[in-house]
This record gives structure tokens, sequence and C-alpha cells, in this order.
């Protein structure tokens, strides 16, 4: 691969909103009547240092609150799975997939 194909690769990959524009493009079935995924204990957020769902969900679904504790919404998860493995120490996010037909749908594999 030429060099100037590869600087134009890696580009690509290092574009910070590269991300954002590829979920722009999945829909989402929200399933009003059941979250997928919460938040066991909002108190709990309190003790928890380094909040590693805020920094780590692709989705951006969860957010601090000046309070200390953090939002959660699960409208635009886009079932990863990493918040259910990064809350290990505290294990306070319960964690399912949507029901059939709820959900993301992707749209680039
Ligand atoms: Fe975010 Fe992934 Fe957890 Fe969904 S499963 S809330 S996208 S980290």
């Amino acid at each position: 691969m030429p060099i100037e194909s590869k600087n134009q690769n890696r580009a690509r990959i290092l574009d910070p909103a590269a991300i954002e524009r590829k979920l722009a493009l999945n829909t989402f079935n929200v399933d009003r009547d059941r979250a997928h995924i919460r938040i066991i204990d909002h108190d709990v957020c309190l003790q928890c240092i380094r909040q590693q769902c805020i920094n780590s969900c692709p989705a951006t679904c969860y957010a601090p609150q000046e309070d200390g504790r953090v939002l959660f919404s699960y409208e635009g998860c886009v079932e990863c799975g990493t918040c259910r493995i990064v809350c290990n120490e505290f294990d306070n996010v319960e964690w399912t997939y949507p029901r059939g037909g709820f959900g993301i749908q992707y749209r680039l594999g």
C-alpha cells in the first residue's frame, strides 16, 4: 500500500467525529416500556472514583451529574456490553439485551 494511501486511512481512523457519523446512520426501535440496562443504585455511583461508564460508553449514554451521581439513558445504546464490564468494582449495572424487535439496527455491520 502506498504511503499516501496509508496516511489517508490513518487520518480516517483518527478522525474524532468518525464514530459519531457512523452512529448517526444506525436506527433504533426504542422500547418505551422496558429499559434493557439500568443503574441499580444511583447512590453507589458516589463511591466509584473512576466512573468508567462515562468515559467508555461509545454512545455517551452515561453522563456525570453535578451531585456526583451518573445519569443514564438507554435510548442510544449500541448494545456493546462495555458498561457491564467496566462496572466490575461495584457491579451496579443491570444489563440485558432489548426485547426482540427493539434496540439498534446497524447500517454498517
Ligand atoms: Fe453504552 Fe455499550 Fe453500555 Fe450501551 S452497552 S450503554 S453503548 S457501554
